[in-house]
């Protein structure tokens, strides 16, 4: 469980305002809403990559923030929208390298490429060999390689093609169903947030404006800020 109390970033401006939030162990959320609503800022900080000025961030109870923390910190998975991978190593160096930092044991990449449904033997590729997708699967498997049970995903699919896409989305929704984890996603594609989500957040001017389930949301029952992003007539 990822439970927010208060969480206020400021940059100047409100960034997040006073979130309070619960996300249930083995959950798949998407965090929506336009451009520069806190969404980026509030997925970082559950891994501090930013310092929330006030509240606190807990999984399973511990706090993010607190001594002990950069331990938990290092079993959370981030998938970048710009996936990030460093293009002089192969794919395997590439997925080997959040656990080499952390001082864990390498991980076993022929069972993550396995995961995200990529050939064994892509494995001594350069990054710049792949797809688009294949890339975002290779991130993926990156973000796992640490044993991560929470995934935050920030936009994760945003450079592809619809129908890869979908494709990808799809495939990622499945491992989180077959390992069991917690995913965080942000998107801004409504459509992919009603397909893959348990539970759509919606996000305006660092506020969670609107919380329900895909259902609801279709149905019209989340509130306006959640019918004007998904069209339901008034
Ligand atoms: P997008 O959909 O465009 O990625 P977002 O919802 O992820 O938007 P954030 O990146 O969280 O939005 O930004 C929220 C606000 O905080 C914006 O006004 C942004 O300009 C500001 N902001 C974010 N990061 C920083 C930073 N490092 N320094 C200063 N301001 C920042
Ligand atoms: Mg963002």
């Amino acid at each position: 469980e990822v439970r927010f109390e208060q969480v206020t970033k400021r940059f100047g401006g409100l960034a997040v305002d006073h979130v309070d939030c619960t996300i249930a162990a083995g959950s798949f959320v998407a965090l929506v809403g336009g451009s520069g609503a806190g969404k980026s800022t509030l997925l970082r900080m559950v891994n501090r990559l930013v310092e929330p000025d006030e509240g606190r961030i807990t999984i399973g109870g511990r706090d993010v923030g607190e001594g002990a923390a950069p331990l938990l910190r290092r079993r959370i998975g981030y998938v970048f929208q710009s996936i990030g991978l460093m293009p002089h190593m192969s794919v395997a160096e590439n997925i080997a390298l959040p656990p080499r930092i952390a001082g864990a044991s390498a991980p076993d990449v022929a069972e993550l490429l396995a995961m995200v449904e990529l050939p064994a033997d892509y494995a001594g590729r350069r990054p710049d060999a792949l797809s688009g997708g294949e890339r975002q699967r290779v991130g993926v498997a990156r973000a796992l390689a640490t044993g991560a049970k929470l995934m935050l995903l920030d936009e994760p699919f945003g450079a592809l093609d619809p129908v890869t896409r979908d494709a990808i989305g799809r495939r990622y929704r499945n491992l989180h169903d077959r390992l069991g984890l917690t995913s965080i996603m942000v998107t801004h594609d409504m459509a992919e947030a009603l397909l893959l989500a348990d539970r759509v957040l919606v996000m305006a001017k660092g506020r969670i404006v609107a919380d329900a389930t895909p259902t609801e949301m279709l149905s019209g029952r989340a509130g306006p800020e959640a019918d004007a992003l998904v069209a339901v007539p008034a």
